[in-house]
């Protein structure tokens, strides 16, 4: 038993969990190991919280399975075998969390199998593990940020006046690679007016003189851990007066949370630090999203720096600290680093300049 299935089953029994099943996706490698495609076969492990826990496949995925390397025991299914009744089979009586993005016709498959059982959400559980960081995920985060710090370094190289938004994005997206990641998992190129939406990709308009352009990228590294990171750049100057005010409350904001977030403090004080300066400074109204996201093998998971979330912030959460402005339709504006509590402080994975760089 690895101490991940270990710790989940004190979990499952605080919360009165007597079996979790568990299908591909983030939660299944992070229990196994077991990076599995999510398809229409069914793949699910079963985690009673006492005897042996299964991985169920199909027969055609035994070979993937066993060489991922889990270390549970493996039960297979053939082409026309009832995947359903195998898993049943092995769930205890009891209340059955399912992994949060179960599909569908799956939870409702297990519900018609199993009136009687209550079914609920595994997320619980399996956040309170994944949110603590071991040490070696932590180091994990470490080499993404420093992956993604490389890129960023290199923007100059294409970053120019008269190249698209999706130009600069193609090369940006060969970059992640290049410096050490598996995987693009976004890249974000806002220019003067596109900057103002947070969640911009790229597109085909032309990037001018003096226009700031917001860069938020992130892949995933051979470990399977994600990095995510912003930075503000304007090609030669110009950049507007107003932008330039907000940038500097901005930098102060991102600076004052870096600052305040260590154990002990909430997720929502540190939202809260960075939201005060900004209002005082008169940019509140432009700071429309929450402080920062959780990462680890996803790029969004918890803790979220949001208000309302008083979650204690402890040693091993790794979160994104990412105040925005935004003007809308003119301009926008983002610091984002990724950072880790450590014993008694914070350690932030990110290096590359936060102050508005000129190209
Ligand atoms: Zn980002
Ligand atoms: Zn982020």
């Amino acid at each position: 038993m690895t101490s991940r299935l270990t710790r989940a089953r004190e979990q499952m029994t605080s919360r009165g969990v007597s079996t979790m099943l568990i299908t591909p996706g983030a939660d299944l490698r992070y229990l196994t190991g077991y990076h599995a495609k999510p398809l229409e076969r069914l793949t699910c492990l079963v985690l009673p919280v006492e005897g042996e826990p299964t991985l169920v496949v199909p027969a055609l995925e035994r070979a993937a399975a066993e060489a991922a390397g889990v270390e549970v025991a493996v039960a297979t299914w053939g082409e026309t075998d009832d995947p359903f009744a195998l898993v049943t089979s092995l769930v205890a009586d009891g209340a059955i969390a399912v992994d949060n993005q179960m599909w569908a016709a799956r939870v409702l498959e297990l519900q018609r199998r199993m009136p009687h059982s209550e079914v609920m959400l595994a997320g619980p559980v399996i956040e309170a593990l994944r949110m603590r960081k071991e040490p070696a995920e932590i180091e994990a985060l470490r080499q993404a940020g420093a992956a993604i710090d490389r890129v960023h370094a290199r923007m100059g190289e294409w970053l120019r006046v008269g190249r698209t938004e999706r130009e600069v994005g193609a090369d940006i997206a060969r970059a992640i690679v290049e410096e050490g990641h598996v995987q693009v998992d976004f890249v974000i190129v806002g220019s003067g007016p596109n900057g103002s939406s947070p969640h911009h990709e790229v597109s085909d308009r032309v990037i001018g003189a003096g226009e700031p352009v917001v860069v938020d990228i992130g892949g995933t590294t051979p470990a399977g851990y994600c990095s995510d990171s912003t930075r503000n750049y304007v090609i030669g100057g110009g950049a507007p007066s107003d932008y330039l005010d907000a940038y500097a409350a901005l930098e102060a904001a991102q600076a004052a949370q870096r600052e305040h977030a260590r154990p002990g403090v909430t997720a929502e004080s540190v939202d809260a630090v960075g939201r005060e300066l900004l209002t005082e400074a008169g940019y509140g109204d432009l700071f429309i999203h929450r402080t920062g996201h959780g990462i680890g093998q996803e790029t969004h998971e918890e803790p979220y720096i949001v208000s309302g979330n008083d979650l204690v912030l402890e040693p091993g959460m790794a979160f994104s600290i990412e105040p925005g402005c935004y003007a809308e339709g003119r301009w926008g504006a983002r610091i984002e680093d990724i950072a880790v509590c450590t014993d008694d402080g914070l350690e932030v994975l990110n290096q590359r300049p936060r102050e508005l760089v000129v190209l």
